[in-house]
């Protein structure tokens, strides 16, 4: 039988490393700071090329290099994978946590290298702490990744690493035959090349992760408005012609309101744009707060907002109007008092486009302007 020459296999590994470590650092240059996780990421793949030079060093350096250093940086490599995980998911990583257990490790790692020296009993170390570290990370992916192909993958191959890693476990603790790091055995030759592929199958998943959501952070910006976070108006009037659609299927009633506050211009003038703009996002939170969950709310242009109350009788988006006046006329600290004019407009049974609503809407508006501000008026 053709023996596998494990230590070109470590060697390869180490390269897929290496590689990976350069491609998740370019993406951590060329992605916006916000998805976080990649710089540990690309540490990781370092570390973990570093441990397999260390490892394929045994018999050309000295042993407590090769085996207490190796071993360390390896986990090293796993504790930043983890590390990593926790950054991208806005968690701060345990970093005292983990720098304790890698110290604690180094003494059995020297005993059993130097003063009882046990191969298996090092493998065993390295297989329990690599799994814990690796499960960790498939249940916080797992709990609170989006449910999408990246994560699934990812946790999957999580879950198999660690399967391998407890076979490897199992084999350690009951040694069919004396073994070393490159004794040619099939549990070996499985350890050594199923660590390979699957940490190149982890960093592609990382790397997809990474993908979805820079994806979904730019369907943010294009969806949402920057200063106060609510709908632009084109995904806004997408949701409103649906709405509109199953209201003439249904029968049902909609409302549409457009939210103007009054002399903003003299806001700006008088306090200053920045006390404007605060203005602006303190406006917003106040309606949103007193919205349901499928009421849609989104920045018409400057100081004028529109908002969609499906499911609701021209009685009932009076009453919702009535409490957006209440509210955003109410006192507020540091800021100054402002008030809204609203004109609001439901569906006739077989309106057909959103255009002619808002007009009507925007016609109310007016008359409200007209008679003082501060109202609602209707169309
Ligand atoms: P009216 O009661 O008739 O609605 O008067 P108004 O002053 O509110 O209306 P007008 O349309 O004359 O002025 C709107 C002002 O809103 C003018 C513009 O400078 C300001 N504005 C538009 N967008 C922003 C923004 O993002 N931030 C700030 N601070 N001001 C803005
Ligand atoms: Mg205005
Ligand atoms: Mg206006």
């Amino acid at each position: 039988m053709v023996s596998l020459d494990l230590r070109s296999l470590i060697v390869m590994s180490g390269i897929l490393s290496l590689l990976l470590a350069v491609m998740v650092f370019f993406l951590r240059l060329s992605y916006p700071r916000s998805i976080r996780g990649l710089g540990l990421w690309a540490a990781a793949n370092a570390w973990i090329f570093l441990s397999t030079a260390l490892f394929a060093g045994r018999g050309i350096l000295p042993d407590v290099v090769t085996i207490v250093a190796a071993n360390l940086v390896l986990l090293l490599g796993m504790v930043s994978y983890h590390a990593g995980v926790e950054q991208f998911f806005g968690r701060r990583p345990a970093w005292s946590r983990w720098a304790g257990l890698l110290v604690l490790l180094a003494l059995p790692f020297y005993w059993y290298a130097f003063v009882e020296p046990n191969y298996n009993a090092r493998v065993i170390l390295v297989s329990l702490t690599w799994a814990g570290i690796f499960l960790a990370m498939a249940w916080r992916i797992w709990s609170e990744g989006a449910k999408t192909f990246s994560t699934r993958f990812t946790g999957v191959v999580l879950l198999l690493h660690v399967m391998v890693l407890l076979l490897r476990f199992a084999s350690a603790w009951m040694p069919l035959a004396e073994e070393g790091l490159f004794t040619p055995s099939r549990v070996q030759a499985l350890y050594v090349g199923s660590n390979a592929v699957m940490l190149l199958a982890l960093g592609m998943g990382l790397i997809l992760m990474a993908g979805d959501r820079l994806r979904a952070e730019f369907e943010y910006l294009a969806s949402h408005d920057a200063l106060t976070h609510v709908l632009t108006r084109r995904v806004f009037f997408e949701i409103c012609e649906q709405e509109l659609a199953r209201c003439r299927r249904h029968g049902r009633s909609m409302a549409l309101l457009i939210l103007d506050i009054d002399h903003f211009k003299a806001i700006n003038d008088v306090h200053g744009h920045q006390t404007g703009d605060r203005v602006l996002v303190d406006f917003v939170q106040r309606v949103a707060a007193l919205l349901r969950r499928p009421d849609q709310l989104a920045r018409f242009g400057g100081e004028e907002f529109v908002l969609l109350l499906p499911e609701t009788s021209p009685e009932e988006a009076i009453t919702v109007a009535e409490r957006i006046l209440v509210q955003v006329a109410a006192p507020r600290e540091g800021l100054p008092a402002i008030t809204v004019s609203i004109g609001l407009a439901t569906n006739r049974p077989d309106e057909e486009k959103i255009d002619t609503l808002l007009a009507r809407a925007d016609k109310a508006l007016y008359k409200a302007k007209d008679e003082g501000r501060n109202r609602i008026a209707q169309a």
